[in-house]
């Protein structure tokens, strides 16, 4: 992980702003999805991205083992074994 070495406080809403210079880097616009996750003391932002992590079709898309897997690639994969 990168630091990026700008540093932001927590407004009283637990809101904290996206530095322009990352939105532009990482492609985010006004209303775009960001997921939120966690590794042990530390919280990651992400883009909010639905599909499939073997096909990226964005349809029938399940969580599993903390990736989406569509049932398309679950049938293919038990067809495999
Ligand atoms: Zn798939």
């Amino acid at each position: 992980m990168k630091s990026t070495g700008i540093v932001r406080k927590v407004d009283e809403l637990g809101r904290i702003v996206l530095p322009m210079e990352i939105r532009k880097l990482m492609d985010i616009k006004v209303k775009d999805a960001i997921e939120i996750y966690t590794d042990e003391d530390k919280i990651v932002l992400a883009k909010y991205h639905p599909a499939c992590v073997f096909c990226n079709d964005a349809d029938d898309v399940i969580f599993f083992g903390g990736k989406r897997v569509c049932r398309s690639c679950i049938s293919k994969l038990k067809d495999q074994f």
